[in-house]
């Protein structure tokens, strides 16, 4: 039987090899293991085999595993959709959020920030892909949301996240890909401190790192079907 460590194991070699071909190094890499939908069991055999950063989608289901893995040293990241009456929480457990797309939410998080905790690492949510149901600020409003983030001191903006609309042509992945690394560039003149592109998941984090990715988010190559 395949286990998550082996899983794990494999997917730490795509991103060497994936590092290898684009004259990176693998640590430049953070891998995120996509928890969602599995339970505190199945994050307990990742991190025995050596996992300790973890992505949740959903507020209630991730804090519920935060609490009930609270021994561990596992550094929780927030990737779902985030709604203004579930910013406290997310603020209190987490130490990153991913998908920043509007002002407002981000100075719920900003306000809800504990002052005892190190500031909430935030990326501002980018829909590359252009289709109407996704979630993220178009390209080029990240400027504006990036200058009003500056001026809330309980968070710390780190970069950009992106989901592509799913395409099996690695050449259509590259090319979106590409065009978040070029808009980080952009942001990071005013933003220095921006450093990470979350981008690639288990379809496709080789494209992504392949154009700079920092973090690739990867449930289904770690833990299997949802
Ligand atoms: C579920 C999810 C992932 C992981 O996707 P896989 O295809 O299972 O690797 C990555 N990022 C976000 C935002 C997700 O919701």
């Amino acid at each position: 039987m395949v286990t998550i460590s082996d899983n794990l194991q494999a997917v730490r070699t795509r991103i060497a090899q994936a590092a290898a071909a684009a004259n990176r190094l693998p640590h430049s890499i953070l891998l995120l293991a996509v928890s969602k939908t599995f339970g505190a069991a199945e994050i307990e055999q990742a991190w025995r085999a050596g996992q300790r950063a973890f992505g949740e989608n959903f507020v209630q289901e991730g804090v519920t595993k935060i609490t009930s893995l609270s021994t561990l040293a596992i550094e929780w990241h927030f990737i779902g959709p985030l709604q203004s009456n579930k910013t406290r929480p997310v603020a209190e457990h987490f130490a990153w959020v991913h998908s920043i797309e509007r002002e407002k939410i981000a100075r719920r998080l900003n306000d809800a920030r504990s002052p005892q905790l190190p500031p909430l690492n935030v990326l501002i949510q980018v829909n590359v892909s252009g289709e109407s149901t996704k979630s993220g600020v178009a390209p080029g409003e990240e400027v504006a949301l990036a200058a009003a983030i500056r001026d809330m001191p309980r968070l710390r903006l780190r970069g950009l996240m992106t989901i592509p609309e799913p395409n099996p042509d690695p050449a259509i992945q590259r090319e979106r890909f590409a065009r978040l690394r070029l808009l980080l560039e952009g942001l990071r003149a005013d933003h220095p401190a921006a450093d990470t592109l979350s981008m690639g998941m288990s379809a496709d984090l080789e494209a992504a790192i392949a154009e700079g990715s920092t973090l690739v988010r990867v449930g289904t190559a770690i833990f299997g079907n949802r």
